[in-house]
């Protein structure tokens, strides 16, 4: 099956076309995030906020694409899905099911990801030019 997407690393802004990249999060970060989330939740039960309240919902962490020379972080407690299983919208639809069923995917920015990867030029990105108009 021809590749259909391809990650562009962070680091250095070129495709991810073999298998020494990955799509990663930073666990540490989801979990804080979490706690926070679950925090301004318990705060904001009753309803009651105005837009400054709204605004101090904790930011949902990134998802980042990177080879691995270019990693900055590379901690080996980072969630990855390696670059060679993200091929195709098939495989991304997949993952993401298998995402659906951990707990913490909405502290991230998976949905916002999913939006991008029909976009030519965004992290993820249609491998061949114009494809990002095929329907997903
Ligand atoms: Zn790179």
């Amino acid at each position: 099956m021809p590749r259909e997407l391809v990650l562009i690393c962070r680091g250095c802004g070129r495709k991810v076309w073999d298998d020494i990249g990955y799509l990663w999060v930073d666990t540490a970060r989801v979990a804080d995030v979490g706690q926070a989330q679950r925090a301004w939740e318990a705060e904001y039960r009753d309803g009651l906020m105005d837009m400054l309240d709204f605004l101090k919902y904790p930011e949902k962490v990134r998802w980042q694409a990177h080879h691995l020379a270019c990693d900055p972080a590379s901690e080996d407690s980072h969630y990855r899905l390696e670059a060679r299983r993200l091929r195709t919208r098939a495989d991304l639809l997949g993952w993401t099911a298998h995402l659906m069923g951990k707990n913490w995917l909405d502290c991230t920015d998976w949905s916002e990801l999913l939006q991008e990867s029909r976009q030519v030029g965004k992290q993820i990105t249609p491998a061949r030019p114009g494809a990002a108009l095929t329907p997903f």
